[in-house]
């Protein structure tokens, strides 16, 4: 079960109060809005191909293109590096996109600055390193640009926000997070799970950031680039970085999740973005009957923990007494089985009722020692 490092009481007033709001660095007139392009520059003329058809679309404000590539393993395509900034400025002199690049070191960020790049983002390999983020801070310091911040790759807020706090501390305002799923050794139908429990938790702690869903690297593969897409949209997220090629099955890094631009912008007009606001008084109702509902429901199984809770401090008090050890694994693994048993019958998912009840059986343990 998730464990968020930060309690819930943290606040964050300064950096919450001082984060640019998006429209001070992109143009925002449709939802969802696009950073789109390749994975990685490749040649002048991919960058160039693919970012003029990318712009057809409306939603496509920002250009990505990777010029350094932090590849899992040697020996595969790292980027042509610096020579691809000067592709992705002829890309904006023709196209009028913004553009965006990752950068890992400072060295990367001088070469961003010089070469003009618009915004920079922080990949998720470089987010896990505090230290990284520390020089890379340093190097962004006094300068007014964007820098979006991927997720960590291991399900972390902390470092997540930890980033982030980096980067304001360095003057940095114009803000955003990307959630790009998480690395998982479980099997998944995803490449990178969306933990969507951790990009909540940091809007929750900081409403003014900007988040963004990269459901490419979610994904991991094409055809699952669109139901991430919306997902992320039903949660209320407005921007969207997707990586598309003009020729992906060619393409030297991440071929199997990228799609044309075509398959893009139908792609994009598919997607149903999500009202904030609900105007439909009929509507209102419902979904007020609804949340009434789920607040007694909360407030029950508050109630059920507190006596379960006060129960196993009884049986603690008896096995204190008695020289038994706290923890019966024979029975613990019984209850597991039958709880999973009634959640199959009322149809609940087998590993969230699994993870619940470990997280109140790992509390149970703690209060009888
Ligand atoms: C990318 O955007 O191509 C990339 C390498 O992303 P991430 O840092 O999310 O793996
Ligand atoms: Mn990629």
């Amino acid at each position: 079960m998730l464990v968020l490092c930060l309690t819930m009481t943290d606040k964050l007033p300064k950096l919450n109060s001082d984060i640019a709001d998006i429209s001070a660095w992109v143009d925002i007139d449709k939802v969802p809005w696009v950073i789109a392009g390749p994975c990685s520059a490749e040649s002048a003329e991919q960058v160039m191909a693919t970012a003029v058809e990318v712009a057809k679309s409306p939603n496509v404000k920002v250009f990505r293109a990777g010029a350094w590539k932090p590849r899992t393993r040697p020996d595969t395509f790292e980027g042509v590096g610096v020579e691809a900034l000067e592709w992705l400025k002829q890309a904006k002199e023709r196209t009028g996109l913004l553009t965006t690049t990752e950068v890992a070191t400072p060295r990367h960020v001088e070469l961003c600055l010089e070469k003009g790049v618009d915004i920079l983002w922080i990949g998720a390999r470089t987010t896990v390193n505090p230290f990284a983020v520390q020089e890379i801070a340093h190097a962004v310091k006094g300068v007014d640009i964007p820098v979006m911040v991927k997720n960590p790759v291991n399900p972390e807020l902390g470092l997540w926000l930890g980033a982030i706090e980096r980067l304001f501390g360095a003057g940095i305002s114009k803000l955003a997070a990307i959630h790009r799923g998480f690395s998982s050794y479980a099997e998944t139908d995803y490449r990178n799970r969306p933990n969507w429990v951790i990009p909540i938790e940091l809007k929750r702690r900081l409403p003014r950031l900007p988040l963004i869903c990269d459901p490419s690297h979610i994904a991991g593969e094409r055809s699952l680039v669109e139901r991430v897409s919306q997902m992320a949209l039903d949660f209320g997220i407005t921007g969207l970085m997707i990586e598309s090629h003009i020729d992906p099955q060619q393409a030297l890094s991440d071929s199997k999740q990228q799609i044309t631009p075509l398959e893009l912008s139908e792609m994009l007009d598919r997607l149903k973005a999500r009202g904030v606001e609900i105007t439909d008084p009929e509507v209102r109702e419902r979904i007020s009957q609804f949340r009434a509902e789920i607040s007694r429901a909360d407030s029950n199984i508050i109630r059920d923990l507190a006596d379960r809770m006060k129960a196993v401090e009884g049986i603690g008090r008896i096995k204190r007494d008695h020289n038994i050890p706290v923890l019966q694994l024979n029975r613990w693994e019984h209850l597991l089985d039958d709880h999973l048993a009634q959640a199959a019958e009322a149809g609940l998912d087998a590993q969230f009722i699994k993870a619940l009840f470990e997280t109140i059986h790992a509390q149970a343990v703690r209060r009888q020692l």
